[in-house]
């Protein structure tokens, strides 16, 4: 099947009717096959996918299933690719789309919301009333690619324009991956209260998000920025994107050394990324009274939290789900004027062929992997004949 009459294309970038995509069979078990190129609807493009990096989520999704939901339910045996936070080339508009144009360089959210429910009309898409309801007769329009929708492992994708970042020629197809993961330490930042200048942060867990959410804090303005974490080398990348202390937890106590830096009075937030059972307990202690905790991390268990401490302290606590409130254009507006490096947070590139190498590298932070990107073949051999 080729594309439909209403879709435009361009001999420029020719689309093929079938393409190579992995697909996840039992928990852990990712196959490549063939599968037919998807057509763009009203209000989508087709991506040609050129660059994907890897996000813990995914490893989560390929062994567990949650928080992918296909069908209204797990993701296995279900023809699914994941992968979603990729970034590439638009190459065919669906019917009406004039926002984006042909050979556009663009990286993607990954939430389109159905647009009609009530969170979804206050730009809060990531928890949309209609999440997963997309399939059989239910069509609600919500797409999460790489959850609910096909993602990124693959060679092609459609996306709507709402998750549509454009990309500038100064940003690599690796850095360009790293918009989203931006985008979700911007999100967590917003909800805290956005304008963070002058005032006190604290980011526990030097993961990617964390890794950039202090990066993005001190970009806002705020002063001091405090990581956080248990490894020194990953704490050094902290500091070279604008944390302006950090603290190993396993040589010093947190709480403490948080106090000693500002004076006594504790921070004003703390933005949790590190997913540690402790994490809550901890970050109401080392906040000042009426602060804010963001919490983006998922523990593995359920943790106990001393709420009394909470409520005697005027505490507030923002769970955040992805990327809302297009917070990724935010953040792409500070990678585009190179407030700060994300691409300090790269370290390794895989070809697309070669994902289960490059998942086990960032299963196993095999060579202290952080964020590892594959690439398609295309974008490969384009990348090498521009050198
Ligand atoms: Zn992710
Ligand atoms: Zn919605």
């Amino acid at each position: 099947m080729s594309l439909p009459d209403n879709v435009t294309t361009h001999e420029d970038f020719p689309v093929p009717e079938t393409m190579k995509a992995w697909v996840l069979g039992d928990p852990g078990e990712l196959t490549l096959a063939d599968k037919p190129v998807p057509a763009p609807g009203k209000a989508e493009v087709l991506v040609r996918i050129d660059a994907v990096a890897i996000c813990a989520t995914d490893l989560e999704i390929i062994h567990h299933g949650p928080p992918a939901m296909i069908q209204g339910g797990d993701p296995f045996n279900k023809n699914f690719t994941p992968g979603h936070e990729y970034m590439g080339t638009v190459v065919a508009l669906g019917p009406g789309v004039d926002e984006y144009r042909i050979g556009e360089r663009v990286t993607v959210e990954i939430h389109a919301g159905c647009g009609q429910c009530k969170r979804c009309r206050q730009g809060m898409y990531t928890s949309c009333h209609n999440y997963g309801k997309n399939y059989g007769d239910v069509d609600k329009g919500h797409r999460a690619n790489g959850f609910t929708t096909d993602g990124g492992f693959a060679e092609y994708a459609v996306n709507n324009i709402n998750t549509l970042i454009h990309v500038d020629d100064g940003m690599t197809d690796e850095e360009a991956t790293l918009v989203v993961t931006a985008g979700t330490a911007m999100y967590g930042l917003t909800e805290l209260g956005g304008l963070v200048a002058g005032e006190s942060v604290v980011v526990s867990g030097p993961g990617p998000i964390g890794l950039l959410g202090a990066a993005v804090a001190k970009a806002l303005g705020a002063q001091p920025v405090i990581l956080t974490g248990t490894r020194d080398n990953r704490l050094e990348i902290g500091r070279q994107l604008g944390a302006d202390h950090v603290i190993n937890v396993r040589n010093e106590n947190v709480v403490e050394k948080v106090r000693e830096l500002t004076g006594g009075k504790g921070v004003d937030y703390v933005v949790e990324c590190s997913g540690a059972p402790q994490a809550v307990n901890e970050a109401a202690q080392m906040l000042n009274r009426g602060g804010k905790i963001c919490l983006a991390a998922f523990p593995g268990s359920a943790p106990e939290v001393d709420v009394a401490y909470l409520v005697r302290n005027n505490i507030y606590l923002y769970g955040i789900r992805g990327e809302g409130k297009t917070a990724t254009h935010r953040a792409e507006a500070f990678m585009r004027q190179k407030r700060f490096d994300a691409s300090l947070i790269h370290t390794h590139t895989f070809d697309m062929e070669d994902l289960a190498e490059a998942l086990r590298y960032a299963k196993d932070r095999v060579e202290d992997a952080i964020k590892v990107v594959v690439k398609n073949k295309h974008a490969a051999a384009r990348q090498m004949a521009a050198e």
